[in-house]
């Protein structure tokens, strides 16, 4: 069966193995499709921290079940199913407190194991969700969305109120729609006016907001001078991360979904006087996996605007620098096997 191995920074080797032979309590499964995500083009630019190369990519996967023995979520051979990437240790004390998202061993297949970026992949069966009802994008992009379902989880969103999203990439998109779909209102923030468009005219973002100095101003408009219950920066970006106290009411809470590698400072008094609550949100738990799934069996998640790239895996290792580029536009790329 053939692979893609991002052998290392800057080269991706389509190679050839034997299928792999499946341990107890495993799955085998036919890739269908891999979503590329931050963390991928990272890994390939070479400056994602903590990775090692050669690696086999891809942890937004979507596909089809060849093998599995009797298993009690009813599983059973054609199945569609999500994959859940994120293996944890179940001892340890966030699993033990049921945080199994930020397990102190936490392995996520592509990136500190091999992902799915070949054509068959065994995986446990614990770490699948059956979604035979869904199209395989939409299987594909499960694993992103969910980790905005998580964030929102974190803030608690009530309807009704007023939030702000910093970044319009593929977090910050789902995000905005997934709180927008639960009944709060959104305001997209963005440095780039392509984004924000196609946030606005695409995903049916009603107010955006350019992030430049009178961002503040636009905002307090918006929110009859409150400012943002909940702020959300999905960007990762020092300089947005600094400021988004600026646009969160009093009382309010500020989570960080996107990560930044270096050390963040905010003017004590500003956080002080508003008594903000300061949430970090780091990946998914089953439960947002299949919430997520949920809204996309509603079939109010426009699945169709969020994958923007689509393209057959004897083909990615041509165009994926391309994809590094912002004026490609990529919100998701999909790979297809
Ligand atoms: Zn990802
Ligand atoms: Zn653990």
């Amino acid at each position: 069966m053939k692979y893609i191995v991002c052998q290392t920074p800057g080269s991706f080797l389509l190679k050839e193995k034997s299928p792999p032979s499946r341990k107890k309590g495993e799955a085998l499964l036919k890739i269908v499709k891999v979503g590329i995500c931050g963390t991928d083009l990272h890994a390939f630019s070479g400056n994602q921290a903590f990775f090692t190369y050669p690696r086999i990519l891809g942890h937004e996967l979507s596909a089809e079940i060849l093998e599995i023995d009797e298993n009690d979520k009813g599983i059973i051979a054609g199945d569609k199913v999500v994959i859940m990437p994120y293996v944890s240790c179940g001892k340890c004390i966030a699993c033990r407190s049921g945080k199994p998202n930020c397990c102190q061993e936490l392995k996520v297949l592509g990136i500190h194991t091999d992902g799915g970026m070949q054509e068959q992949f065994c995986v446990s069966v614990d770490l699948l969700i059956k979604a035979t009802d869904l199209s395989h994008d939409e299987i594909a992009i499960v694993e992103p969305l969910a980790i905005g379902m998580h964030a929102l989880g974190r803030a608690q969103i009530q309807p009704g109120e007023n939030l702000v999203v910093m970044g319009c990439g593929p977090i910050g998109l789902g995000i905005l729609k997934l709180a927008q779909l639960s009944g709060a209102n959104v305001i997209a923030l963005d440095i780039s006016k392509d984004r924000l468009r196609y946030a606005k005219e695409v995903f049916g973002i009603k107010h955006t907001v350019l992030a430049d100095s009178g961002a503040r101003e636009k905002i307090a408009e918006l929110t009859t001078n409150n400012m943002a219950t909940a702020v959300f920066d999905a960007t990762g970006n020092k300089k947005a991360l600094e400021s988004g106290i600026d646009y969160m009411a009093h009382g309010g809470r500020y989570i960080l979904v996107g990560l930044s590698k270096e050390s963040l400072s905010f003017h004590h008094p500003a956080i002080h006087a508003k008594e903000t609550t300061l949430l970090c949100s780091r990946n998914a738990t089953m439960e947002d996996f299949r919430q997520v799934i949920q809204v996309l069996r509603s079939g109010q998640f426009p699945t169709a605007a969020f994958v923007t790239h689509n393209i057959d895996f004897t083909s990615m290792i041509n165009v994926f620098e391309s994809w590094l580029d912002p004026k490609a536009g990529v919100i998701k790329a999909m790979v297809n096997f």
